[in-house]
């Protein structure tokens, strides 16, 4: 426990084994990564096969080519991987200081960071995302929210305003495919910090770094049992939020399955929080500094193919300055690359599956009909196979269109203009949603008023989708409840 040395220094030297990655990148035979043929889970400490029959295929979406097969966790895969992490809990990880749970939070993120390449590789490779964004954002932000919860092991009583604090037990964790090492990060750093156990299930379609954080888990020699991981899509999922021997549940995903994991769990006295979708609105006032807000319209919606819950996918601009501000932010989006996500100069990668590719083509196809135009830019082609769509932006839409109301989940920002503070509010407010808004003005009163009338959980002045493990994010109304992040991330998983 003394020497934070992780004990076996991975192999680097290993090549990526993959005819299909290569179509993209040849270059990405440099990449110090491996692909095994086929994954299991992390139960106890082990990576094991899965008891079950059953796999699916991971897919890298720049190509479209199988990455790997993985197993599908059934019923005694999930009880297992419970009964796991119930015994970890009971025997070792609550029974720990927090002073000793806060070394190894501290050796994890240590490592994340010697390894953040090959996290980054993999990740673009299975996400589609771009490898700029993993290495400089997934990666180095996943790495810091270890630091910042590992950081808080030893001072829960200031969580817990001076009461014992008492860990849940097992916590059972659904993430998406859009941030698969940060929403890992989010979940499981501040569940062990607590003293709680983990049994977290990866996306369907993601999977590959989550099985390479179990190694980095194996090396940092976490107790077995604290952190388990089972594959798996919806099914699994299920099995996992329904388990009887769960505590907890943290969710992040869409909003329809965030309510069906409430039906499923509801009367089962389990704790739950929900991170779900939304439909941000960003809000140019005339008097912003208007190149920044070009820039800051770009990271809201662009970022990560607006595969993003709080992405700025509405642009609600101060009348006057409508035309000019669009006219600059298409000038502006023409200069971005869509292309392979392996290559450092990429911008927009690729869109995660070709079900969200469809999704995003149906939503453009019913954004036509209801009479939007919709402008497509990028600084090149994309490529001929993979799934790809340009930066769209969608002017002539009303409030009411589907387009405006309905989360899409890709890189199309929908365009809305306003000619009062009280109506941007009021447009901004008129949502299903509530998880992030973004105010542009050089007027701080403005800022303020406007922030506060907003009615999220997230608003973000002069600036777009920054994080930071120090501030709660989450949401209102059908954007969930709870908060991950800060001191407010401790709470959902303390009894007292
Ligand atoms: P999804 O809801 O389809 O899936 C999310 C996860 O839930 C996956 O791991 C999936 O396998 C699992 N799942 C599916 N059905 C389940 C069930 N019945 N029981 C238990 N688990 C089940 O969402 P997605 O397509 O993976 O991600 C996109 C959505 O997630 C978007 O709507 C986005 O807004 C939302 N999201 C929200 C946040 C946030 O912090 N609020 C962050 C990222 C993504
Ligand atoms: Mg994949």
């Amino acid at each position: 426990m003394d020497n934070p040395a992780p004990p076996h220094p991975p192999d680097t030297r290993h090549r990526l084994r993959l005819a299909g990655a290569l179509e993209l990148s040849p270059s990405i035979e440099k990449h110090p990564v491996t692909i095994h043929e086929r994954y299991g889970h992390f139960i106890n400490g082990e990576l094991v096969p899965g008891q079950g029959d059953e796999s699916f295929a991971t897919v890298n979406p720049a190509t479209g080519a199988t990455l790997a097969q993985v197993a599908a966790a059934g019923q005694a895969d999930v009880d297992a991987a419970v009964a796991a992490a119930r015994k970890a809990h009971d025997e070792v990880w609550s029974k720990l200081s927090g002073l000793e749970r806060g070394k190894y939070l501290f050796r994890i993120a240590r490592r994340l960071q010697e390894r953040s390449r090959e996290f980054s590789v993999l990740e673009t490779i299975d996400n589609g995302k771009p490898i700029r964004e993993t290495r400089d954002v997934d990666l180095p932000l996943a790495a810091a929210h270890f630091f910042y919860y590992a950081g808080w092991a030893d001072k829960l009583s200031y969580a817990t305003r001076g009461a014992p604090p008492r860990s849940l037990g097992v916590a059972a964790q659904v993430i998406p495919w859009n941030f698969p090492m940060l929403m890992l990060a989010w979940k499981i750093a501040p569940a062990l910090a607590t003293g709680n156990t983990v049994v977290l299930k990866p996306a369907e379609t993601t999977p590959l770094s989550a099985m390479l954080f179990a190694e980095l888990l194996q090396e940092v020699e976490l107790p077995p049992g604290v952190v388990n991981i089972v594959n798996g899509a919806g099914a699994t999922g299920n099995l996992v939020v329904s388990h009887p021997g769960v505590n907890k549940v943290a969710f992040t995903g869409s909003t329809e399955v965030g309510r069906a994991i409430m039906r499923t769990i509801a009367g089962a006295g389990k704790r739950a929080t929900m991170e779900l979708g939304g439909k941000g609105a960003n809000i140019i006032y005339a008097d912003a500094a208007l190149d920044q807000a070009v820039e800051g319209c770009v990271d809201g919606i662009f970022f990560n193919q607006g595969h993003v819950c709080c992405a700025g996918s509405r642009l609600l601009l101060e009348e006057s300055i409508a035309e000019d501000f669009i006219a600059r932010l298409k000038r502006r989006v023409e200069t971005l690359r869509v292309g392979d996500p392996l290559d450092k100069n990429t911008d927009v990668g690729a869109i995660n599956s070709q079900g969200q590719l469809r999704t995003i083509e149906r939503y453009l196809e019913i954004g036509r009909e209801e009479g939007a135009t919709v402008w497509q830019g990028g600084a090149c082609e994309p490529p001929g196979s993979g799934y790809f769509v340009r930066p769209t932006i969608l002017t002539g839409v009303q409030q009411s269109d589907t387009v405006v109301r309905e989360e899409i989940f890709g890189p199309v920002l929908a365009c809305l203009t306003f000619r009062t503070p009280d109506e941007a509010i009021a447009k901004a407010n008129d949502s299903e949603y509530g998880l992030a808004c973004g105010v542009w003005s050089e007027k701080t009163s403005k800022v303020f008023r406007t922030a506060h009338a907003l009615n999220c959980g997230v608003v973000w002045a002069n600036g777009y989708n920054l994080f930071d493990p120090s501030s709660p994010f989450g949401g209102v109304r059908h954007s969930g409840f709870g908060r991950e992040g800060g001191i407010a991330g401790l709470w959902p998983y303390l009894e007292a």
